[in-house]
């Protein structure tokens, strides 16, 4: 997804004029990416409907180009059909909380994850083992239990599903417990018997919440998975286990937009704390497998002053650019964060590493620049033997790193003299874009 989601994305961002045209062939790159992330086709387009719908009303920002504006409302109206409903559980004590799902989906795993996060929020939690299939099964929720001194209850000679889970509750309650989160059985398949199974117990034990713990990996599936769930049983919630994977949570989008059942929960690894209280923005994102374009975007409109650009560019042009305005340029970009942290914003670049080296050495160009007189900046001819040697003095840096930054210097200054002439001038009317 990332990749395809990534490309359309990043032809819309190229584009300068924002026309229907090129805007509808983009949306439907979007449309294509949503659907090799297994998101539904209706789902998918009713989004790009929507979408499109936003693009139409909304004037053009002046400081970003009209692609960017495109993928924020993409952001926004993710984040929207994601968050819609409540992601929070009940605010209530005692607290019954019905675990559902397929076999392997992470119920038990879930189980333990949120017995630690309600205790955390001030419950005491207990869980039951309700999986009586397997005696395996139970084993792993006791066990689970022990290690972080949660509540037990389990009947290993029984397979009365139904009665297990009265009798837990009823110990649970005795031990003070004031959540209580039924563990179920899973099968491979939802079939008639579990659906009973399920119906049966959540009859007896009344829960305040049922929620489905979905694997994330399923994709497609997962949807089918959480339709049927709902419609037999009656959901409040889903989990999303195993987002861990490479898996970018396309699945979470349909099951939200089909079943309505709001997402509460993401699991994000094997152990009791990879546990994750559902932020639609922060999923929006992770679909959209774009680091954080929309906050990138909006601190550049904050930061960068087009006027400035547009005069730092015709200085270029001129090749009248100074030390005093890569200075100035520098702390333009250093007002938007790190370097390392505006790569991580960037589209494909999370994953470049800018290392301490880089910032490093921004650092002390700075440095040099700074320890410049106005004057010197302005007119770097001056800078001959002695007032190199001041400079690097006052920066606290070796004599070379300067002459070397001033080398750099001059040769940028050539390259931009070579590019003057009309083709030239073509070039840096694209660059300002
Ligand atoms: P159940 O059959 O629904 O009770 O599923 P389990 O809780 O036994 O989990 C099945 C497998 O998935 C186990 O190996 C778990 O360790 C693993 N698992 C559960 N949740 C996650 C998760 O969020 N991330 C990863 N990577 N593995 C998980
Ligand atoms: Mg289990």
């Amino acid at each position: 997804l990332t990749d395809r989601l990534g490309n359309a994305l990043r032809s819309l961002r190229g584009q300068a004029k924002l026309t229907e045209e090129n805007m509808t062939e983009s949306l439907q790159e979007v449309r294509k990416a949503l659907l090799a992330a297994d998101v539904h086709f209706r789902v998918a387009r009713e989004f790009i409907d929507r979408v499109a719908k936003q693009c139409e009303g909304q004037a053009v920002l002046k400081s970003v180009t009209p692609g960017q504006m495109i993928v924020k409302i993409i952001h926004d109206e993710l984040v929207s059909l994601l968050g819609e409903g409540s992601t929070a559980l009940e605010d209530k004590k005692p607290l019954r909380v019905l675990l559902l799902g397929l076999q392997g989906s992470g119920k038990t795993t879930f189980a333990g994850k949120l017995a630690l996060h309600l205790r955390k929020n001030g419950y005491t939690p207990a869980v039951i083992a309700c999986d009586v299939y397997r005696p395996a099964a139970i084993d792993q929720l006791e066990t689970l239990a022990r290690d972080n001194d949660i509540l037990f209850y389990g009947e290993r000679d029984s397979k009365n599903v139904r009665k297990i889970g009265r009798n837990g509750w009823e110990w649970a309650k005795e031990q003070g417990a004031d959540a209580i989160i039924f563990d179920t059985a899973g099968r491979l398949q939802i079939d008639e018997p579990l659906v009973k199974e399920v119906v049966d117990l959540k009859k007896e034990v009344q829960p305040d919440e049922s929620i489905l713990v979905a694997d994330a990996a399923l994709g497609q599936e997962a949807v089918n998975v959480a339709k049927t769930f709902h419609e037999a049983v009656g959901l409040t919630g889903i989990a999303l286990s195993k987002l861990d994977g490479d898996t970018r949570g396309g699945a979470a989008l349909s099951m939200k937009a089909i079943a309505q059942v709001p997402i509460k929960f993401l699991g994000t690894g094997e152990k009791v704390t990879d546990l994750e209280v559902f932020h639609p923005d922060r999923l929006a994102g992770r679909i959209l497998g774009m680091g954080d374009v929309v906050s990138l975007v909006e601190k550049a409109q904050d930061t960068i002053d087009e006027d400035e650009a547009k005069r730092m560019a015709e200085k270029m042009q001129r090749a009248e650019f100074n030390f005093e305005d890569f200075l100035s340029q520098m702390q333009a970009v250093k007002k938007m964060g790190s370097l390392g942290g505006l790569m991580k914003m960037m589209p494909g670049m999370g994953n470049v590493e800018v290392g301490d080296k880089e910032e490093k050495k921004l650092k002390h160009t700075e440095a040099l620049i700074q320890s410049m007189t106005l004057q010197e900046r302005q007119n770097p001819q001056l800078l001959n033997g002695s007032r190199r040697a001041r400079i690097s003095r006052g920066a606290g840096l070796p004599v070379k790193d300067l002459n070397a930054l001033i080398k750099q210097f001059q040769q940028m200054k050539k390259m931009m003299r070579m590019m003057k002439g009309p083709k030239a001038r073509k070039m840096m009317k694209k660059m300002q874009k």
